[in-house]
């Protein structure tokens, strides 16, 4: 292996010694794990296109409403006061990510990280189509710009703002609904004018990103690619070269000389896996940090061996106590504690949900002071104010009632005696509270407001009316 340069510890592939970009051509090459990969990649931007439309029980499968304060997640509706849930899906997406790595390694960077989804399968297939394969790509570009290869780039391009723009306005559409949407493709800027400069922004975005900044977002930009790094461990999947059989590495012919065939190793130094890589690296050098797991090097390396009549794996998704002949241990330690957290977090989640009742009350700022009154026959009252919040939780509407326990000797005022929320709403309401003076003894008393919906929830909410 003296040929093997060392410069991929101290130099980025994809940039040069003096910290400028290289281009990086990828070839695109068949295998079984671009196939896979394709069926996946397709089902995340259907998901992406779809996802605005989505419904489960009449309510968008997922919709943040900033005007409204609300967001739907598979159709249940939450609001801030919901934040524990939000946190819950954090927290689970976290040790999920934990244990997906610690059992298959980056998958989600190679299989659905949406970027990665996009980028191969969606722009690179498009610049390959109109303007070829990679290797003519790298001839064109180096022999400069004609008229048939700037009307092939202008059309690229187009089709490039099409699918950003498609996919944009699906993501705005997440926070403004699908009816904002105009034949699928942008946001009614007149209806929406926010969420079409969110949508416009954003095209811009994905575009810059799509057609130039492309392996950049992973090797620079990404903070989860550093951190997945820091989560495996020996028994991690990862594509990975076998170096006792490969090296030393040689060109096929010398390999197959009579004189030498036991003096080279399988690799016939083709570097067929190192131009298919997105971001240029070599896998030969061992696992690096810039690999996205896109298993393109195993499906090209297949390839070669296929033709040269070797078997296959000479790079395979294999761990690194498998390449040394070690067996790949699945159930350790850290897997059975991820999966354990994982599975009270999820039990904790469902229960949460399923006792989620249909009416949810809270006071707010409970700090308002009490103030003195006379009622009509002179009496001395204490008057206090409070401040509700009530969320239907329904999809249908409620009338909502409120009411004091009789021994208090309390009366509520509401402007509206009955409440009444439609599907899904959320409003503060002020009721008063007069309390004749002596009944609170000059100290604070702790009572229950009992509030009762149509639909038959009861909520019990403790106050404290404060003495003067
Ligand atoms: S594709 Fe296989 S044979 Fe060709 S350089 Fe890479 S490891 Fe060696
Ligand atoms: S080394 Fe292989 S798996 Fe990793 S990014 Fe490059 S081609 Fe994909």
């Amino acid at each position: 292996m003296d040929d093997v340069s060392d410069d991929f510890r101290s130099v980025m592939a994809s940039v040069d010694r003096r910290g400028r970009r290289k281009w990086v051509y990828v070839h695109i090459v068949p295998g079984i794990w671009r196939r896979r990969r394709l069926v996946v990649a397709y089902l995340i931007t259907a998901l992406v296109i779809a996802l605005p439309h989505l419904r489960i029980a009449g309510r968008p499968v997922l919709c943040i409403d900033f005007p409204h304060s609300q967001y739907t997640v598979l159709g249940q509706v939450f609001w801030p006061q919901d934040l524990s849930y939000l946190l819950l899906l954090l927290l689970m997406a976290i040790i999920g990510t934990l244990l997906a790595v610690s059992l298959v390694g980056r998958v989600f960077c190679g299989w659905l990280c949406p970027h990665n989804a996009l980028l191969e399968f969606i722009f690179r297939p498009i610049e390959e189509l109109l303007e070829g394969p990679a290797h003519r790509r790298i001839r064109q570009d180096h022999a400069g710009l004609h008229p048939g290869l700037i009307l092939r780039k202008l059309v690229k391009w187009a089709l490039f703002l099409l699918v950003c723009m498609t996919l944009a306005s699906a993501v705005a559409a997440l926070f403004t609904g699908a009816d904002a949407m105009v034949g699928g493709i942008h946001i009614d800027a007149a209806e929406h004018p926010g969420g079409a400069l969110f949508a416009g922004l954003l095209t811009a975005a994905m575009l810059f990103n799509f057609a130039w900044f492309r392996e950049q977002t992973c090797t620079i930009v990404c903070p989860y690619g550093r951190l997945q790094a820091a989560m495996l461990d020996r028994h991690s999947l990862v594509p990975a070269y076998d170096a006792r059989r490969g090296e030393p590495r040689g060109k096929a012919a010398k390999s197959a000389a009579a004189e030498a065939p036991a003096a080279l190793g399988d690799c016939v130094d083709c570097k067929l896996c190192v131009s298919v890589c997105p971001t240029a690296i070599d896998i030969r050098n061992g696992s690096q940090l810039e690999c996205i797991n896109c298993l393109a090097c195993i499906d090209a390396c297949d390839g070669v061996m296929a033709k040269l009549g070797r078997p296959a794996g000479l790079i395979a998704y294999r761990s690194e106590n498998q390449l040394s002949g070690q067996p790949r241990q699945v159930l350790r330690p850290r897997t059975l504690i991820y999966g354990a957290v994982l599975a009270v977090l999820l039990a904790v989640s469902a229960i949460r949900i399923g006792s989620r009742t249909d009416l949810q009350v809270m006071r707010l700022r409970v700090g308002a002071m009490p103030s003195l009154v006379r009622d009509a026959a002179g009496n001395q009252l204490v008057r206090q104010d409070l401040t509700l919040s009530v969320i239907n939780r329904t999809g249908d509407e409620q009338r909502v009632t409120f009411g004091l326990p009789d021994d208090l000797g309390a009366s509520l005022h509401l402007v509206e005696p009955v409440v009444v929320l439609g599907p899904n709403q959320r409003r503060e309401i002020t009721p008063t509270v007069d309390i004749p003076e002596q009944r609170l003894h000059g100290s604070d008393r702790a009572t229950i407001l009992s509030i009762t919906s149509s639909s038959g929830t009861h909520v019990d909410l403790p106050i404290t009316l404060r003495a003067p």
